[in-house]
């Protein structure tokens, strides 16, 4: 990404890190269009022109309901494995395409083979295949983090660990994401105890539907090392300065808070005051398939609205590598090859 392209809200000479972006959130239109053909799935429109409108969501009509009712669009193509592959495949071309140096991608086996019937461990193989065949052919350092669903429950959730765990070989870290207020996290400890148990690193949605106690279980019960979202802990002063004391960073995804409505506009993002407060975090796209943003468009459109000076800005973009789940010298490689470019 050059720089004059970002306003120079994005430093050439640091690593661009993506760490929240969900892979079956970020389906293209006309991928959309062609496995529907193929598999014979209707759609409301025949060409990507009239067919994003039903796909993309954007500020005439936010909310939850608007932007489940588009992810449905995505899981729904989603009819055999070469599908999971080839989405895999293209979330990796897309990250380069956008200059993004590190990517990690992150999806739920369950939620991807549930249309359709397929077996959440050939989900997991045809998207670490999709994601390894996107690396040979970029420049994109790439991880994959498995996703608990728990709106489906605790012993579903236990049966897609063993799933993840079963191919834990593809796996940096486990996150917990969906229905935040119907499922707290401390119904998770057994199986993020496993998740700890197995090396895997630990990420959970949470502080975005529910308030600062989801974000203090997330950290105590299941080991949280970085959180997604995590923007209602500053209505707790007390959690503002355990997150800032412990370095525990927030996985900020701007536009997809606004986009379900969490938050009504930019300026109000609480993010602004927490980074005030010395809590870190970086700046992700979320479901860039659905939100229709890039990585450089929450850089450089997102954050000044929020309100975010261009110190902080930068800070966030180092601190996205330091938040990564990788080791010191995958961190150093990422560092050095970004200082070759500048
Ligand atoms: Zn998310």
């Amino acid at each position: 990404m050059e720089n004059n392209e970002t306003g120079g809200w994005i430093d050439p000479a640091l690593p661009l890190c993506e760490l929240h972006r969900h892979l079956d959130g970020n389906v293209r239109v006309a991928t959309i269009l062609d496995l529907a053909r193929r598999h014979r799935i209707e759609l409301p429109a025949n060409d990507v022109e009239t067919l994003a409108p039903f796909v993309h969501i954007d500020d005439s009509e936010p909310g939850l309901v608007a932007f489940l009712k588009r992810f449905e669009y995505l899981v729904a193509v989603l009819a055999d494995d070469d599908a999971c592959r080839r989405v895999a495949r293209e979330n990796v071309e897309d990250a380069a395409a956008e200059g993004i140096d590190y990517i990690e991608l992150r999806f739920s086996p369950a939620f991807m083979a549930e249309r359709h019937g397929l077996d959440p461990r050939a989900v997991i193989d045809a998207c670490a295949e999709g994601v390894a065949e996107g690396v040979a052919a970029t420049s994109v350092k790439v991880a994959l983090i498995g996703i608990l669903s728990r709106t489906y429950g605790v012993d579903a959730c236990m049966r897609e660990l063993d799933a993840v765990l079963d191919r834990r070989e593809h796996f940096v870290a486990v996150d917990l994401a969906g229905d935040e207020a119907g499922y707290p996290p401390a119904l998770f400890r057994p199986h993020f105890d496993r998740v700890r148990e197995a090396g895997l690193h630990v990420t959970v949605h949470a502080g975005e539907a529910a308030g600062p106690e989801s974000v203090w279980s997330a950290i105590n019960d299941l080991g949280a090392e970085r959180i997604g979202h995590g923007f209602r802990s500053a209505e707790d002063p007390e959690l503002v300065q355990e997150l800032a004391s412990t370095g525990i960073g927030l996985e900020c995804c701007p536009t997809s808070n606004l986009h379900i409505q969490a938050v009504e506009r930019y300026a109000d993002h609480p993010i602004r005051a927490l980074a005030a407060q010395g809590v870190r975090f970086c700046l992700n796209t979320d479901d860039p398939g659905i939100s229709a943003v890039t990585l450089a468009h929450e850089y450089s459109v997102a954050a000044p609205a929020i309100g975010l000076d261009r110190a902080t800005v930068r800070r966030s973009q180092a601190d996205a590598l330091a938040m990564a789940f990788l080791s010191d010298i995958e961190r150093d490689a990422l560092v050095r090859k970004a200082g070759a470019r500048s």
